[in-house]
């Protein structure tokens, strides 16, 4: 089984900061919220409590990185950003596949 991040060379102590999915959420609290998608988001530093799902929009494009799907959502009220990971419904294990569907009838 492959590990996450198995394939990223370290380099030196700022391997984990400089990784090539790199963030262009820029937490600021000088700053006001602005989208400048692709090559800049400004967020508020922390989410508050408009800061749903719901409330929030995606922003481009859905990006994959290692298989591993995601995109940028921002919320409408206070324009907080995070970067969302997508659960990885597409899996085209047929094994994975089998264990949810299974799941399925396990879990309410
Ligand atoms: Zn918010």
């Amino acid at each position: 089984m492959r590990r996450i991040g198995s394939n990223i060379r370290k380099q030196n102590a700022d391997a984990k900061v400089n990784r090539p999915t790199r963030n262009i959420i820029r937490y600021s609290e000088q700053e006001a919220p602005r989208n400048d998608y692709p090559r800049r988001i400004v967020s508020p530093p922390r989410p508050k409590s408009c800061c749903t799902d719901e409330n929030r929009d995606m922003v481009g494009k859905v990006q994959e990185i290692d298989g591993f799907k995601f995109c940028y959502k921002i919320c409408r009220t206070c324009g907080h950003a995070v970067k969302f990971f997508f659960p990885a419904v597409e899996s085209t294990s047929p094994a994975v596949k089998e264990y949810r569907q299974w799941k399925r009838y396990t879990v309410q």
